[in-house]
């Protein structure tokens, strides 16, 4: 199925994994390892596709209490399967 840019209507948008670092988390230092990012060829906009998000907030508190409140702690998760695996 073709996904066509949303932003500029010309693009066909081509998906690959990548390593993302994601602020919507209210954190400054999460990142997330193997999330899909669909990237427009012509706008060179993107979209980043983030999956199980109540699991990976969830998983995300639980790091930042292993972490013992250091909010500068970098916290890294990867997607694996449909879950959220912390990584050390
Ligand atoms: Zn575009």
């Amino acid at each position: 199925m073709k996904r066509t840019c949303r932003d500029c209507g010309k693009g066909e948008l081509v998906g690959g994994r990548e390593r993302v670092h994601y602020t919507d988390s209210g954190l400054p230092n999460v990142w997330l390892d193997n999330v899909e990012v669909r990237r427009c060829p012509v706008c060179k906009e993107h979209v980043v596709i983030i999956l199980a998000v109540e699991h990976l907030h969830r998983a995300i508190e639980l790091a930042a209490i292993a972490s013992d409140g250091h909010e500068s702690a970098r916290i890294n998760l990867r997607m694996s399967g449909r879950k959220w695996q912390v990584l050390a």
